[in-house]
């Protein structure tokens, strides 16, 4: 027993060496590495890529598992070695019945879609990508039917990237969402408050717009002796171990609130990555546990903390001091409104945080009716342009702002949008949470001080990776299951106030 244990963790730590070194090299190519390397980065990619999946599907590691799940069954293991199996054997079980060559058949097509998808966002014409995307729901809702689901097709995908969650819950959750939202996004635009961005227009130097988001990003508690912020086109952030995590924002000239929102979205998920028990790397235990709860940490430091009252009645007077040019003459409350203008427009990316969800909502119905097939790939445009108008009343004048704006389904990531919503609920729920457990919360904020909330966040969700489902983990943390309460509660308080609505 103990042998066998042993050398599970033996290959798991030969796994995660490799899926670290990956990593670093993706790193490299987004932030660091020159054109030319191009090529030579992809043979690399691809030469360790599959060396990992030789490992992965090696029928001694396949066994070392079904042996550890069998302990567990048998309730042989401690609780942690327990979780571990258990963790193990679903990622396992998954990998196993999809075929080698179904495997290869859906790699050569997404990364051929990654280019297709650009061409045609470039020219605005969804018809040059039909084809591809065709190909690419044919094949996910055959690796729905080669994976199983009890429902809807829609579940097997969407376990990929929030494990245990059923599409009948997601559905639920979005549904009261969207009931909330859409009024409330009417009254928002029917409110007089004049909120707007107009006054913090101006110049913001790079360099000092660099100094002043990490200044932010060690404040609230990332480690830079465990990590890097550099620059990349799109902010992202990567770990390689909970001792190295790397994190990227941009920079406009134009505007300083791009830059902080990045660097503190990207820092959140930076600090859970930092905050898992580094003693459990390479097992389920050292990673995190869905892509809701990752993106709920981001979310919460971003929008909770990062454009909030308490946040910059510290961080505003540091700000006006760095850009007195734009800002000297700028009060506090000003800023803060402008920092957070509602303002429903084509570009989920850009979106804030009142239109946001509504972005998700429209995608996740129209890749669920994909998947369901009761949508076909030929009506998305139609199709999204007439929910974009039902959901947040635009109007799209091209694809290129529309149905083609997201790499995500050009990459097989059909299940990934409603994670991002998830986030946002999941972070209300955990910041109403600490904030019951931490009265003097925005008090400590104003001061500049992170590390109660940081301190919260890390006993109760950080060191536990994956040893709790999600759904365990929210009802552990708060008390309660998913409730959108807490989310419609913070929107309508804060946005209430701001847009001084009735
Ligand atoms: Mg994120």
């Amino acid at each position: 027993m103990a042998t066998s244990n042993s050398a599970l963790h033996q290959k798991l730590s030969d796994i995660a060496q490799l899926k670290s070194a990956l990593a670093v090299l993706m790193y490299d190519r987004e932030v660091f590495m020159p054109s030319k390397g191009s090529a030579p980065r992809a043979d690399m990619l691809s030469f360790l890529a599959g060396e990992l999946h030789e490992r992965v599907v090696a029928p001694d590691f396949i066994a070392l598992v079904g042996d550890a799940k069998a302990a567990a069954d048998a309730k042989r293991l401690p609780a942690d070695e327990s979780a571990i199996a258990r963790e193990l054997f679903r990622d396992v079980s998954r990998e196993r019945k999809l075929p080698v060559e179904f495997v290869r058949e859906l790699t050569h097509v997404t990364s051929e879609a990654y280019h297709v998808w650009m061409g045609a966002r470039k020219k605005k014409d969804f018809s040059a990508y039909a084809p591809t995307l065709e190909r690419i729901v044919a094949l996910k809702r055959r690796e729905a039917e080669l994976v199983g689901y009890k429902k809807t097709p829609y579940d097997a995908l969407l376990d990929v990237y929030e494990p245990y969650a059923t599409t009948g819950e997601i559905d639920a959750v979005l549904t009261d969402l969207r009931n909330f939202l859409v009024p409330f996004l009417a009254k928002i635009r029917a409110s007089r408050a004049g909120v707007s961005a107009a006054p913090i227009a101006g110049n913001y130097d790079v360099e000092k717009q660099k100094a002043f988001c990490a200044l932010i990003v060690r404040q609230i508690g990332f480690d830079f002796e465990a990590g890097r912020l550099d620059v990349s086109a799109h902010p992202f952030s990567t770990g390689f171990h909970p001792r190295d995590v790397r994190i990227t924002t941009r920079y406009n000239p134009k505007e300083v609130g791009e830059s902080i929102s990045g660097a503190i979205h990207e820092a959140g998920h930076a600090m859970y990555e930092q905050g898992l028990p580094a003693e459990r790397f390479g097992t389920p235990l050292g990673e995190a546990v869905s892509l809701g709860i990752h993106e709920s940490q981001s979310r919460m430091w971003e929008n909770m903390v990062g454009r909030s009252l308490p946040f910059w009645t510290y961080f505003y007077p540091l700000l006006q001091k760095e850009f007195p040019a734009p800002l000297v003459a700028v009060s506090l409350d000003v800023f803060y409104r402008a920092m957070n203008v509602v303002r429903p427009s084509l570009i989920r990316v850009e979106a804030d945080e009142v239109t946001y969800n509504l972005h998700v909502i429209l995608r996740f119905e129209i890749e669920r009716a994909l998947i369901e097939g009761s949508l076909g790939v030929a009506d998305l445009p139609r199709i999204w342009n007439a929910k974009m108008k039902e959901l947040l009343g635009v109007d799209v004048p091209d694809d290129g702002v529309g149905v083609l704006q997201d790499v995500h389904w050009s990459g097989g990531a059909i299940g990934y949008f409603p994670t991002y919503s998830l986030g946002n609920l999941y972070s209300a729920q955990f910041f109403a949470a600490a904030r019951r457990d931490l009265p003097d919360m925005d008090a400590q904020m104003a001061r500049g001080e992170f590390g109660g909330l940081l301190g919260w966040l890390r006993e109760k969700i950080h060191v536990h990776g994956r040893f709790y489902s999600a759904q365990e983990l929210v009802q552990r943390a708060t008390g309660e299951k998913l409730n959108i309460r807490h989310y419609a509660d913070y929107i309508s308080k804060k946005y209430g106030a701001i847009y001084e609505l009735p």
